[in-house]
């Protein structure tokens, strides 16, 4: 049945009086003066289908194995449906029991869960509606995403996983070796001799793909990674995971106005796409989840976004008359309290904050003429804060070597790095957007753990 035009949300388009089959999973079921109402969902739309049974129709034994949670195929005929909210039901004639599920203990009951107990079930909650919901929309923003970039011409490129340079420091990394913990071979020093390990030294799960993606970049123009990252920062908050999907566009001939001015169009295009698209999902979160995602999705496809300098938000925060948690005064990193009256109450839209002071920010970040800040930005959206971070890359070989030796980094390290710097360097910009937060954001979902299939945090990582 790899077919499209059977999946149930195709059903809902045909015309009544069409003989099809349905297949899926019984949400629930419902038994009335002899008549049966099952609710059945296969996954491709939030709506069920709605099969009505009449007596006598199916044998006994096969009605009975009709339970929630049970994967059943109904043939039958589309009925013009007295239940509103619905064009068509399915007049059931005959029905194949595919797999059953005892009532007894099936965890999926009627009555709503919360989310820490589905997080438990994490091999079912995807047949659950807040999560059809939330798996359909990270299905279409990824598409989404494909969509933009390819629409643009930017060349798709597969960053490795695997990478032995600890460049970015964007956050503790997982290490990744095949040597024997109980009998690690040792140097005369008496470190661990990593000369003896897989490749040769120590090697660790990709934080970002953005280096790399610098080298695409300046041979193919425009580039954008997406795929996962991984960060071993052991801290257990609701917008953190181990591991996360992240995608960082790269673009040559790119300064930081022209990278501002794409990471909004970015934005925009992708939140429209989801909201043209998941209707019905949204529609969900915004009732059940969060009543004001619609507003703010809307808000933000159609709204231009501001634009201020970091030197700017510093003077609009202390005028602010606020007593601020976080102290403000000028070189200080903006917080979440900061970002959100920036963007909520101060401008009420999207924010782009750009050219920080430069010990604040990474050490590939372009330096400006005033000696003191960087070509960076920060994308910042109501109620959630920062949602996108990028910069202009320095492009300038010396600069680019005083910058690596002035934050003490291992200048070996970067021999390919600088090497881009010597041979065809251009000036180039990119962003980082990770997937999981833009989930929360068109969601409403509280959890970064509820908007990835199968969470990776600390001391979690089952299924
Ligand atoms: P934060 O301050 O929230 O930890 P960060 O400054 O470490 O974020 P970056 O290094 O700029 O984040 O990473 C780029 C993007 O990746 C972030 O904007 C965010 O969307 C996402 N991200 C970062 N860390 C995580 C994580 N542990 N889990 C999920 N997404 C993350
Ligand atoms: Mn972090």
């Amino acid at each position: 049945m790899i077919r499209s035009g059977e999946y149930i949300r195709d059903l809902f388009q045909r015309p009544v009086g069409e003989s099809v089959t349905a297949r899926g999973w019984v949400k629930t079921r419902r038994d009335s003066k002899g008549i049966h109402f099952v609710q059945l969902n296969d996954g491709s739309c939030f709506q069920d289908l709605q099969v009505v049974i009449e007596a006598g129709v199916i044998p006994d034994d096969t009605l009975t194995a009709i339970t929630t949670g049970a994967c059943i195929a109904v043939a039958g005929e589309l009925v013009e449906s007295p239940a509103s909210g619905q064009a068509v039901e399915l007049k059931a004639s005959s029905i194949t029991i595919y797999g059953m599920s005892d009532p007894a203990t099936y965890p999926l009951q009627k009555k709503g869960h919360t989310m820490e107990f589905l997080r438990e079930k994490a091999h079912l909650r995807p047949r659950s509606n807040t999560f059809g919901a939330v798996f359909r929309v990270r299905n279409a923003l990824s598409y989404a995403i494909h969509t933009f970039f390819q629409e643009r011409g930017f060349l798709y490129v597969h960053t490795p996983v695997i990478t032995a340079s600890d460049c970015e420091g964007a956050g503790a990394m997982f290490g990744v070796t095949t040597l024997d913990m109980m009998n690690l071979p040792r140097t005369e020093e008496g470190a661990i001799d990593y000369g003896q390990d897989f490749f040769g030294k120590p090697a660790y799960l990709t934080v970002s793909g953005q280096l790399e993606g610098e080298i695409f970049a300046l041979a193919f123009s425009n580039i954008y990674t997406f795929g996962p990252t991984f960060r071993a920062e052991n801290s257990n908050t609701p917008r953190h995971l181990a591991e996360f999907w992240m995608i960082e566009p790269e673009m040559a001939f790119c300064d930081l106005d022209d990278n501002r001015a794409l990471a909004e169009e970015f934005l925009k295009y992708i939140i429209q796409y989801v909201l043209d698209r998941c209707a019905p999902d949204l529609e969900f979160f915004n009732k059940r989840i969060d009543n004001t995602v619609l507003q703010t999705l809307e808000h933000v496809a159609s709204a231009p976004f501001e634009h201020i300098t970091y030197t700017d938000a510093i003077s609009i925060l202390k005028d602010s008359g606020r007593n601020w948690e976080f102290p403000v005064y000028w070189g200080a990193d903006l917080q979440s309290e900061h970002e959100r009256y920036l963007t909520e109450e101060k401008f009420q839209r999207p924010v782009v904050v750009t050219d920080y002071p430069k010990q604040i920010k990474a050490f590939y970040m372009r330096d400006n003429d005033d000696g003191r800040t960087v070509r960076a930005m920060d994308v910042l959206a109501p109620r959630i804060g920062e949602i996108i971070g990028g910069s202009q890359r320095e492009e300038r070989y010396d600069v680019l070597l005083e910058k690596i030796r002035a934050q003490r980094l291992p200048e070996e390290a970067y021999w390919w790095y600088l090497e881009l710097r010597k041979y065809g360097s251009a000036p180039h910009s990119g962003f980082g957007l990770g997937l999981e937060r833009m989930l929360m954001y068109l969601t409403g979902m509280k959890n970064i753990r509820d908007v990835i299939p199968f969470p990776r945090t600390p001391g979690s990582a089952e299924f």
